[in-house]
């Protein structure tokens, strides 16, 4: 792993937020969760009847696990209680709404009032801060403005740090690679499927990604993605890669994020209250093993949540960072449990076949995987176009080692196809690399 900067391991945003001492978080976290429970009693019936439920009195809070009493919160109740079934502030003080597609039915709306506009700003300030993002940057947002979050909330905390904002969004490539050339950009925004599109593209216009692009960062979040498609990426722009994790329930981006060490993302939690549960039957789990991650916001005023179901599974780290931040760390998300796959009696995510299709050499930036039958799945790779040079050896080979590695890792043995580049469909949001034709 490269060495940080020293300079950068120093740099805070709100240094003392950052670095506050556990015993003292934790008596903020208590506080802030009572604030945040009679704030809901009072102000939002679906909540008031559950703590009522619970026997729960929002003035008595004496310890953090007292919401372990509380049933969750879900998505769906969100729907349920689309538009403002959920809201806890008088309308006149929202200045905001953003809305999450989710995957069917009605979508989700989140509200924000002055101060959550200000608050999660301050977080993305504190992520650009720790990796290195100030004013002398320039950082080109490559997210979808409009009603996700991605985009505006980074935009906000990126102003916020002086940085220079341009508000690319996502597609248009020949504009894009523009953009970075005419202002110089030194820091992206982006997914990690358009991150891999755009190398290809600027390799095929015959320029270099590491060597004619003034680029230093990239922050990348939005969907999943291996180790080893960081890697790939850091290694085409020749720049560091952050994760960057969040979601619109809790503002969008900024609620976890890596700091140079890399090691996992800080989960900013003065704001958020975490809890690690076993999908299947919503059992808490310890917090160590590996399991959904639900989430208690701490400070949102026009619209709380209190346990809410992420879906996404990921675990706590409790080591001590080297950077100095006391927040605790959440690992790479592996993936939805909602998109975790089952092939043949075994569960399978798609980021464990990303992560060995993007280590094997050959192995060009896109792929998807179609589900065909409870046993059977493929496997389509793009790969380098010089591989197609009319021997015919060196395709069967490839094709073999692909086939075992992944085999190893999912145990399964997947039908691999080999694609010339630019074959598969590109994605400028979040990529979709399952195709389930089992229930089409
Ligand atoms: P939706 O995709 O439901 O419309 P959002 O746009 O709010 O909702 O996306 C939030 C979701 O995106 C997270 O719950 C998570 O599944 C995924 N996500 C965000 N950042 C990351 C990341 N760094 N790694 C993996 N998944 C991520
Ligand atoms: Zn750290």
């Amino acid at each position: 792993m490269k060495t940080p900067e020293n300079s950068m391991t120093i740099s805070y945003w709100q240094k003392s937020e950052e670095t506050i001492t556990r015993d003292a978080l934790e008596s903020f976290q208590l506080e802030k969760l009572g604030e945040t429970l009679r704030h809901v009693y009072a102000n939002v019936p679906f909540y008031r009847s559950r703590c009522d439920e619970a026997g729960i009195d929002p003035s008595r809070i004496k310890s953090l696990d007292t919401i372990k009493r509380l049933p969750f919160t879900t998505s769906d109740d969100l729907r349920l209680n689309y538009p403002y079934g959920l809201l806890a502030v008088p309308k006149d003080e929202v200045v905001r709404v953003h809305t999450s597609s989710g995957t069917t039915g009605k979508p989700k709306a989140l509200f924000f009032s002055k101060g959550d506009i200000e608050r999660s700003a301050n977080l993305i300030a504190r992520c650009l801060v720790m990796t290195g993002t100030g004013k002398s940057d320039t950082l080109q947002n490559m997210m979808t403005y409009g009603l996700f979050t991605g985009a505006l909330v980074m935009h906000y905390g990126a102003e916020r740090v002086g940085a220079l904002v341009i508000p690319a969004g996502p597609g248009n490539t020949d504009r894009q690679i523009s953009l970075m050339r005419d202002f110089g950009t030194t820091a992206v925004h982006i997914t990690p499927s358009y991150a891999l599109y755009l190398a290809s593209v600027l390799q095929k216009k015959g320029i270099d990604p590491g060597k004619d692009l003034n680029l230093r960062r990239a922050y990348m979040g939005a969907e999943p993605y291996s180790e080893e498609t960081r890697k790939k990426i850091e290694n085409l722009f020749g720049i560091d890669v952050y994760n960057s994790y969040g979601l619109t329930e809790m503002n969008g981006p900024g609620v976890a994020f890596e700091c140079p060490y890399k090691n996992g993302m800080h989960l900013w939690e003065d704001h958020f209250l975490v809890e690690i549960i076993n999908p299947e039957t919503g059992e808490v789990l310890d917090e160590a093993r590996e399991g959904e991650l639900v989430i208690t916001s701490l400070r949102r005023e026009a619209m709380p949540l209190i346990r809410y179901r992420t879906r996404d599974i990921t675990k706590i780290l409790s080591d001590t960072c080297a950077c100095g931040r006391t927040h605790r760390r959440i690992s790479r998300i592996m993936g939805r449990s909602d998109d975790m796959f089952v092939v043949k009696g075994v569960n399978i995510f798609p980021q464990q076949i990303e992560q060995i299709l993007m280590g094997i050499k050959g192995v060009a930036q896109n792929y998807q995987i179609v589900l065909e039958s409870l046993d059977q799945l493929t496997i389509k790779v793009e790969i380098s176009k010089d591989l197609f040079d009319g021997n015919i050896d060196h395709l069967l080979k490839l094709q073999a080692a692909i086939t075992a590695k992944v085999r190893a890792e999912i145990l399964v043995k997947p039908t691999i196809e080999l694609l010339e580049p630019g074959t598969l469909p590109v994605s400028e949001g979040k990529a979709k690399r399952v195709i389930d034709i089992r229930t089409m």
